[in-house]
């Protein structure tokens, strides 16, 4: 993927990945043509964190380097897009997902349930205040996928100018489009000039 331009003024998050790995993925986005990154800071990253339910703890963020979480979360947003790329060409080497996991930390708690029954849960180790530790959620998301989930119905929108992935949940398996309203809508347009078109030929 080229790389991506600032932002002229905001644009809002798309959320249409119906998976927060590929909504994350999705945080670059096309506009009028051009890639738009909508990570161009800390901060951005933190909110971004922060509406997929994994807020960052504002005060040990602080101690970090600027720019350093902004930079662990492209570097992990890259590691991602090449893996997930590669998997849909039915290839795979998780190696620098696995080294950029190696970092983060967690260990297993023993929860009682309702009924009292013990579940394993895991929990992120919040004393380690590294880009990658606050990441970790992500990473912990991202292995999932890889692991468990179905790469038939992870897919690139259908619209060659659109850089945005999706999860298919329907039924069917059908989704073709990011979103029926915008690239969906674009798409029907451009065919009904094409055969417009190619009815005008036919004159
Ligand atoms: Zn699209």
């Amino acid at each position: 993927m080229p790389e991506a331009k600032v932002p002229v003024k905001p644009i809002e998050m798309p959320k249409v990945g119906d998976h927060p790995v590929l909504d994350f993925l999705n945080t670059v986005v096309r506009v009028d043509g051009e890639l738009v990154d909508l990570l161009q800071s800390d901060a951005d990253v933190r909110r971004w964190l922060a509406r997929a339910g994994w807020p960052v703890d504002a005060a040990a963020a602080a101690k970090l380097k600027p720019t350093d979480l902004l930079e662990t979360a492209r570097n992990l947003r890259m590691a991602i897009r090449t893996e997930v790329e590669r998997r849909k060409r039915g290839e795979q080497n998780p190696s620098v997902l696995n080294a950029f996991a190696s970092l983060t930390r967690s260990y297993p708690m023993m929860v009682p349930d309702k009924d009292g029954r013990l579940r394993l849960e895991r929990r992120l180790d919040w004393e380690t205040r590294t880009p990658e530790q606050f990441l970790a959620p992500l990473m912990e998301s991202t292995a999932e996928l890889m692991v468990s989930g179905d790469f038939d119905r992870i897919k690139h929108c259908e619209n060659d100018e659109c850089v945005l992935w999706f999860y298919d949940r329907t039924r069917s398996q059908h989704r073709r489009w990011c979103s029926p309203a915008m690239c969906g809508n674009r798409n029907k347009v451009a065919s009904f000039r094409k055969r417009r078109l190619g009815g005008a030929e036919a004159l």
